[in-house]
């Protein structure tokens, strides 16, 4: 049987940069949600899809052929034969996953793939809803958060390196926005899970979250 580490928590908490640590240093495979949903907005915005129209929005994602491979260990998502993966870390991207991922027909379509990793692979998969409804047996669940100005401030460095314009409040106005619709959708709302550790990051940096990650999940293995 596999292994499975689940890190849920809002947008720019630092799942990503955590649970590709945690998962080098257990030598496990990590499996990111938000780029299969960042995919699946891709698809739609290719098709001109109106991402207000949720019967638009099921019909449209029928068609959408993501599947996930590794290479270096790196996840690359694939929609159909193109590799799509730098395509999905924009402002613009995000914001239309975020508008899309409420839909049950999209959701559907990504319960599997996202199942079927976990079950063939050990893997630490962070997203919003893999402690509550991917992976509910999961054998750590951690809740990873911070609050919002510290994650829009680390998203405005972010941004800033990159070269990017932007603005902070209009940043945190954003990530508000994704944390309501995250938090009040009818499905697989973003929540913490029962039996989930919650690690607030505000003050904590990456290598302390990641210590912090693998010890607990040491203290779960001992049990
Ligand atoms: O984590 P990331 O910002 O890449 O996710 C993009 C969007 O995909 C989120 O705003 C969220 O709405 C959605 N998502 C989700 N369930 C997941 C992972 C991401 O609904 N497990």
């Amino acid at each position: 049987m596999s292994t499975n580490i689940a890190i849920d928590g809002p947008a720019g908490a630092g799942k990503s940069t955590v649970a590709r640590a945690v998962a080098k240093e257990l030598s496990y495979i990590y499996v990111d949600t938000g780029a299969m949903y960042r995919a699946m907005a891709v698809h739609l915005l290719h098709k001109g899809t109106d991402l207000e129209n949720a019967a638009a929005v099921a019909q449209s994602c029928q068609d959408a052929e993501i599947t996930i491979a590794y290479e270096n260990g790196e996840q690359q998502v694939f929609l159909g034969e193109e590799n799509v993966t730098l395509q999905l870390r924009t402002e613009e991207v995000g914001k239309a996953a975020s508008k899309s991922s409420p839909n049950p027909a999209v959701r559907q379509k990504l319960f599997h793939l996202q199942r079927e990793l976990a079950a063939k692979y050990d893997v630490v998969m962070d997203g919003r809803d893999i402690g509550t409804t991917i992976l509910p047996e999961a054998d750590v669940k951690i809740y990873l958060t911070a609050s919002v100005s510290t994650r829009a401030l680390r998203r405005y460095k972010e941004l800033l390196e990159k070269g990017e314009h932007c603005e902070l409040a209009q940043i945190e106005k954003d990530i508000e926005e994704r944390d309501f619709r995250d938090k009040n959708r009818e499905i697989s709302p973003l929540r913490q899970a029962k039996d989930a550790v919650l690690v607030d990051s505000s003050e904590m940096t990456a290598a302390e979250v990641i210590r912090r990650i693998l010890e607990i999940c040491k203290e779960k293995d001992g049990r």
